[in-house]
């Protein structure tokens, strides 16, 4: 998913009760994972698909809100709901990123890119060829459900 990670946050904070530090957390998450994009260009220079990065390794987030969730439960309880939508944000944006780019599901058994559809290389630049191709118009209609939920306020 090339431009529609924010915007699925801000819907996915939209969609549940509002309270203070929800938001922030929420679009923290949903574009957290792609942060890695800076050692993806400047160390590995582009050496290694950034998929295959611990932050976008569904079983780490999974291991780290095991241990993290059940201490803010007992300690700080009123901050859960806001430690609950930050994963739940960091997870959307690993199914997202399944759609036409490959996350490792089943990490750490085997080393394989689960995607829910191949992107050709049909263009000169893999930018152009996401954006040509039909997957986008979902990142277009995030854009939309966000834009719509901005406008109009609060659902429900
Ligand atoms: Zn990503």
């Amino acid at each position: 998913m090339l431009t529609a990670h924010l915007p699925s946050g801000y819907v996915l904070a939209r969609l549940v009760p509002q309270r203070r530090w929800l938001l922030p957390a929420a679009l923290i998450g949903a574009v957290l994972p792609d942060f890695d994009m800076l050692w993806f260009y400047f160390v590995d220079q582009d050496s290694i698909h950034h998929h295959r990065y611990w932050v976008h390794v569904p079983a780490f987030w999974g291991a780290i809100a095991a241990l993290i969730l059940p201490v803010i439960a007992v300690f700080k309880h009123d901050f859960l709901p806001v430690a609950g939508i930050f994963f739940a944000a960091l997870f959307l944006h690993m199914v997202l990123d399944t759609i036409g780019g490959g996350i490792l599901w089943a990490a750490p058994f085997n080393g394989h890119l689960y995607s829910l559809v191949e992107v050709p290389a049909t263009q000169s630049h893999w930018i152009l060829s996401f954006l040509l191709h039909w997957t986008f118009l979902l990142e277009l209609g995030i854009w939309a459900g966000a834009f719509y939920l901005w406008r109009n306020g609060r659902a429900g």
